[in-house]
């Protein structure tokens, strides 16, 4: 394969390395050792229920997972987990789940949950345009909410948790979607992570649920087939016709986090080494590139900043698309610049942006 002529540094779908491209375009044609195309393979196959175990164990592995979770594969992406999550534990219920509103996405969870039941709003970044997160044990958090639901990477803003947040005797609930197997992340202290794949670790289609089985134990029992957790933990998430191409993909990922990274913590010292090169370039830019979020909160997978005016956005964006940089514009929301260094996108990737930005600066010192 010759290599891509475009760097991808959109927030989602995100970059895959070629590695695993060239073993998904392998598949279209015919899987190794089972002679036909992957869109055509049952689901039924005994070939995809060895797909789906071995996808499991690796996320058991680079989580280090206790026996007492389920990993699901589900459609619908995050947004439907937004309305899944208080279907099972907010129905009915009179005391209020706690939400962290630390952004965007946070934003669209909290909407979602008051459908179903009664929410507290434990802390908000809304009034300073959600610039920062809550610090270390600085919200209160209720002891007896039916769950604490925080995202762990706020996508559009750039911000990201750099510690745990709630009470170990709370469930936690955790939107990981765009920071997911993107770094080790205390897995056994949640309840229930779910995470879209398109991000950091394949192709839109396809969400992971990680589910600790007491949290379903009081779920309701009149809930659609289709939405409740325990149909798709009993049916191995074979419960109608799965995504098969996507959780293939997702696991060519899984088996490139396992043995060309070498797990999650070498993952994250690489992504480390992506976001710091951008942020020192960012402080050292004499506010050229002006970073948008405190410093403790950034995020290492969404990087944002804004330049002097929308008129040198605009240009900067346009050289940057020239130039190969593909997917740079902020989210329709807030504008501005935003660089998004997901797993599959290389260090050497982010080097060329880098030097682009260094370069652009150079030639139009005052914009
Ligand atoms: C992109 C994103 C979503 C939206 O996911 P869909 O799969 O499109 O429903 C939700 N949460 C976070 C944190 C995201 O980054």
């Amino acid at each position: 394969m010759k290599p891509l002529n475009r760097l991808n540094f959109s927030a989602g779908p995100g970059a895959l390395p070629e590695s695993v491209l060239l073993l998904a375009q392998q598949s279209i044609v015919e899987v190794p050792g089972v002679g036909l195309s992957i869109l055509g393979i049952s689901h039924r196959s005994d070939w995809f229920a060895s797909v789906v175990a071995e996808l499991e164990n690796n996320i058991r592995e680079l989580l280090g997972l206790s026996g007492n979770y389920r990993v699901l594969f589900l459609q619908g992406g995050a947004t439907q987990q937004f309305s899944m999550v208080p279907m099972t534990l907010l129905r009915g219920k009179t005391t209020p789940a706690d939400y962290l509103h630390t952004g965007y996405w946070s934003g669209r969870a909290i909407a979602e949950a008051g459908r179903e039941g009664p929410v507290r709003i434990v802390w908000s970044g809304e009034a300073d345009g959600f610039r920062q997160l809550p610090g270390d044990g600085e919200p209160v958090f209720s002891p007896d909410a039916p769950y604490l639901h925080y995202v762990s990477n706020e996508t559009v803003e750039g911000l990201q948790f750099h510690h745990v947040p709630g009470r170990d005797d709370v469930p936690r609930v955790c939107d990981m979607s765009s920071d997911f197997l993107s770094q080790p992340c205390a897995a056994n202290r949640h309840s229930l992570i779910y995470a879209h794949a398109q991000k950091n670790i394949g192709p839109a289609g396809v969400t992971v649920v990680v589910v600790r089985d007491e949290l379903l134990q009081d779920a309701p029992t009149n809930l659609p087939g289709f939405l409740d957790y325990r149909n798709h933990i009993q049916s191995h998430s074979n419960y109608n016709t799965p995504p098969v191409f996507a959780i293939y993909v997702v696991l060519l990922i899984s088996r490139w986090l396992l043995n060309e990274i070498g797990g999650l913590a070498r993952m994250a010292e690489i992504n480390r080494s992506k976001a710091e090169l951008l942020y020192r370039l960012l402080d050292n830019s004499n506010d050229f590139y002006r970073g948008r979020i405190e410093t403790r909160d950034r995020s290492l997978m969404n990087v944002t900043f804004d330049m002097a005016s929308p008129e040198s956005e605009k240009r900067f964006l346009a050289e940057a698309e020239r130039a190969g940089f593909t997917g740079l514009a902020g989210h329709r929301s807030t504008g501005g610049i935003r660089a998004s260094l997901y797993n599959g996108l290389t260090l050497a990737a982010v080097e060329q942006l880098a030097g682009f930005m260094e370069d652009f600066q150079r030639r139009y010192p005052c914009a």
